[in-house]
C-alpha cells in the first residue's frame, strides 16, 4: 500500500511548486496575515513555509498526514464545500510519502509549540530510537512546514528536473499570484541562505500596489477596476485589467476561483476575444480576476497539477464578465 501511496503522491505532486501551492492555501485558510517562503535548489532540497495562522492542535498532529482524516474535514459536513478546496485532505499526506516532512506549530491556547516529523503518513522519530511523539519546543503562534528532499524516493521524477532556477521561477509565479490576491496578507519568498527576498509584500498595501511590486509599474499605472455579478448564476467577480491604451506582449491572467489560483481555457479565450476588438493590432492584456461562485456550481474534480476549473452556466457567466469589462474599456478615453 505504501508503494501505491507513493505513486499516487507522485502523480498529485509533480513539481515542487505543486506542493508549495497546497501549503500556501493551508496557511491562508488558517487565517495567517504573514507568510514566509524559503526555497533551496528550486524547492527540491528545501521548501519551507512559516505562517502566523491559528496553528494545529496537539491532538490533531498524529493524524495530520493521514489521508482524508484531517481536522478541516471534521469541520465541513458536506462534500460540496470540501470540493472548493480541491484537494480533500491529501496534500500533507501526499507530501509525507515523497519527502521528509517536519511540522512545528503552536495554537493560541497552547503554552508551547510542538514539532513533529512524518514519513509515509505517520509520525516518525527525529532520530532512530527516539519517540515519535510531537516534541514540545519554543515557538510563536502559527505553523512552519518544512519539506526536505522532495522525490528522494522517486529517482525517476527527481532526475526529470533540469534546472533549479526554472523550478524557482514557477514558485515565484505562484507566490506572486497569491500575494496579489490575498488582501491583508504579507508574503515573502527567498532562496535559503540569502538575505535578500525575491518577493516581499506588505499586509497593508493595496491590490494595485502589490501588482506594481510583483509585476511592473507600467502595468500598474494602466489598470482599471471592474466588477460583475449575477445572482441567477450565483457568481461575483472583481478585478483589475489593463485599459485599451496599453497592452503587454502575452496575456497575463491571474485567475482565482473561490480563492484558489486556477486556470480556465474558456475564460482565457473569452478575455483574448474581448480585447481583440480594442487592440486591433494584436496587443494583450494583463488581468487579475477573482471569481466567487456558489460551491455547489463548481466541478469538484480538479486535478491539483492542472487546476482547470469548470462550473455551471460557464458561457453565461463568462459572457457577463466580459460584457462588464467591455463597458469599462469603452469608457476609458483613448
Ligand atoms: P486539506 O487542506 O484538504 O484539509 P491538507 O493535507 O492540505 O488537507 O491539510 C490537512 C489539515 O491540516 C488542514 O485541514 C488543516 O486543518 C491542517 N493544516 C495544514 N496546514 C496548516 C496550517 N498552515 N495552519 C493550520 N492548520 C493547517
Ligand atoms: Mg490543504
Amino acid at each position: 500500500p505504501d508503494v501505491v501511496n507513493k505513486i499516487a503522491a507522485g502523480e498529485i505532486i509533480v513539481a515542487p511548486v505543486h506542493a508549495l501551492k497546497e501549503l500556501i492555501e493551508n496557511s491562508v485558510d488558517a487565517g495567517s496575515t504573514s507568510l514566509e517562503v524559503v526555497v533551496k535548489d528550486g524547492g527540491l532540497k528545501l521548501l519551507q513555509i512559516t505562517d502566523n495562522g491559528h496553528g494545529i492542535d496537539r491532538e490533531d498532529l498524529p493524524i495530520l498526514c493521514e489521508r482524508f482524516t484531517t481536522s478541516k474535514l471534521k469541520a465541513f459536513e458536506d462534500l460540496t464545500s470540501i470540493g472548493t478546496y480541491g484537494f480533500r485532505g491529501e496534500a500533507l499526506a501526499s507530501i509525507s510519502h515523497i519527502a521528509h516532512l517536519t511540522v512545528t506549530t503552536k495554537t493560541k491556547d497552547s503554552n508551547v509549540a510542538y514539532k513533529a516529523h512524518y514519513d509515509s503518513g505517520h509520525l516518525v522519530p527525529a532520530k532512530p530510537g527516539q519517540s515519535a511523539d510531537p516534541k514540545p519546543t519554543a515557538g510563536r503562534q502559527g505553523t512552519q512546514i518544512t519539506v526536505e528532499d522532495l522525490f528522494y524516493n522517486v529517482p525517476t521524477r527527481r532526475r526529470a528536473f533540469r534546472s533549479a532556477s526554472e523550478e524557482y521561477n514557477k514558485i515565484l509565479d505562484v507566490v506572486g499570484r497569491y500575494a496579489v490576491h490575498c488582501d491583508g496578507v504579507a508574503f515573502s519568498c527567498k532562496k535559503s541562505g540569502e538575505s535578500s527576498t525575491t518577493i516581499a509584500t506588505h499586509s497593508k498595501s493595496s491590490t494595485v500596489d502589490r501588482i506594481r511590486q510583483i509585476y511592473n509599474s507600467a502595468v500598474a499605472n494602466e489598470l482599471i477596476e471592474f466588477r460583475s455579478s449575477d445572482e441567477k448564476y450565483g457568481f461575483r467577480a472583481q478585478g483589475w485589467t489593463t485599459n485599451a491604451n496599453y497592452h503587454v506582449k502575452k496575456t497575463t491572467l491571474l485567475l482565482f476561483i473561490n480563492h484558489r489560483s486556477v486556470d480556465s481555457t474558456n475564460i482565457r479565450k473569452a478575455i483574448e476575444q474581448t480585447y481583440s476588438t480594442f487592440l486591433p493590432r494584436g496587443g494583450h492584456p494583463f488581468i487579475y480576476l477573482s471569481l466567487e461562485i456558489e460551491p455547489s456550481r463548481v466541478d469538484v474534480n480538479v486535478h491539483p497539477t492542472k487546476r482547470e476549473v469548470n462550473f455551471l452556466n460557464e458561457d453565461e457567466v463568462i459572457e457577463k464578465i466580459c460584457a462588464d469589462i467591455r463597458t469599462k474599456l469603452a469608457n476609458v478615453d483613448t
